[in-house]
């Protein structure tokens, strides 16, 4: 018997297999989760598709988050082929590249407005869908953030400005969708090497950084952060909404 035998999930969020969202999808799917996956763009259908078929997905939709129309058609989508929802996960965040490479003084508006979109206002316009098909089922709505949020991390820029408000929205989304029964969760994940990872001016630094500093002299696995979520989504965790969980082999705790 798995800890998510007969629940619905939607994952956000999946481009390829070293995706942060995969690894969410496989450990969810494992604990008995029934799965549907969006994806943001035709080009990354052809990644995701064999992926979401491998958990023997029946809905894989396309949602480019800044798209209401797009968001709209899938939850109805969702509502016709499972009927409720347990699970959401939001594992998307996006800014342009020449923004993570510069000082933070020099980020354009829209460069700014993109990243917030994208990044930040892309789950509570999730969260406002998904709502109605969580009502009475102890819904749990999950996204991932990282530590650029709360302190400067050099070249994170935008993102990091971008993950504080995706927090805030977690505890503000929290105090909105509790009466409901419905969760809302983040997970602080350390560096981990994915695509969106990849665009990070110096990133090789942040891992190298980590494993010096964090207590446990290493970084973590994308399954670690799965192994957390699977946590989160499930009963588990039906006393913990609103919180920001780390998973970065404790590096946060550090002073110095
Ligand atoms: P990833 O595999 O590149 O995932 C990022 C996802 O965001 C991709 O599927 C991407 O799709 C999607 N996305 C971007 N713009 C979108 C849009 N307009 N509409 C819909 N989807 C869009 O990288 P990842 O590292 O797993 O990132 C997942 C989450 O973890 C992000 O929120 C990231 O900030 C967070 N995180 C990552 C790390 C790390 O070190 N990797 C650490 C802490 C937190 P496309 O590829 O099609 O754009």
């Amino acid at each position: 018997m798995g800890l998510l035998d007969g629940r619905k999930g939607i994952i956000f969020g999946v481009a390829n297999e070293k995706s942060i969202a995969w690894a969410i999808a496989q450990k969810l799917h494992k604990e008995g989760a029934e799965l549907a996956f969006t994806f943001a763009g035709e080009a990354l259908e052809k990644r995701v598709r064999p992926l979401a078929d491998s958990l023997g997905a029946k809905l894989i939709l396309q949602c480019d988050v800044t798209k209401d129309d797009q968001i709209e058609a899938v939850f109805r989508q969702v509502q016709s082929s499972f009927g409720h929802l347990d699970i959401l996960v939001h594992g998307i965040a996006f800014a342009n590249k020449e923004d993570l490479k510069t000082d933070f003084l020099n980020t354009s508006r829209d460069g700014f407005r993109l990243a917030q979109d994208v990044s930040a206002y892309s789950l509570t316009a999730l969260a406002r869908h998904a709502a109605p098909l969580m009502q009475g089922r102890a819904g749990s709505i999950l996204t991932l953030t990282y530590y650029g949020s709360e302190k400067v991390i050099p070249r994170y820029n935008v993102m990091g400005v971008a993950k504080a408000s995706l927090e805030a929205s977690v505890r503000y989304l929290a105090a909105d969708l509790g009466p409901k029964g419905i969760r809302v969760n983040a997970i602080s994940a350390g560096p981990i090497r994915t695509l969106a990872s990849a665009g990070i001016s110096g990133f090789l630094e942040m891992l190298h950084h980590v494993e010096a500093k964090a207590p446990l002299r290493r970084n973590v696995t994308a399954e670690e952060v799965a192994g957390t979520a699977l946590y989160l989504a499930s009963d588990l965790s039906s006393g913990v909404t609103g919180e920001v969980i780390y998973v970065d082999a404790g590096y946060n705790i550090m002073g110095m």
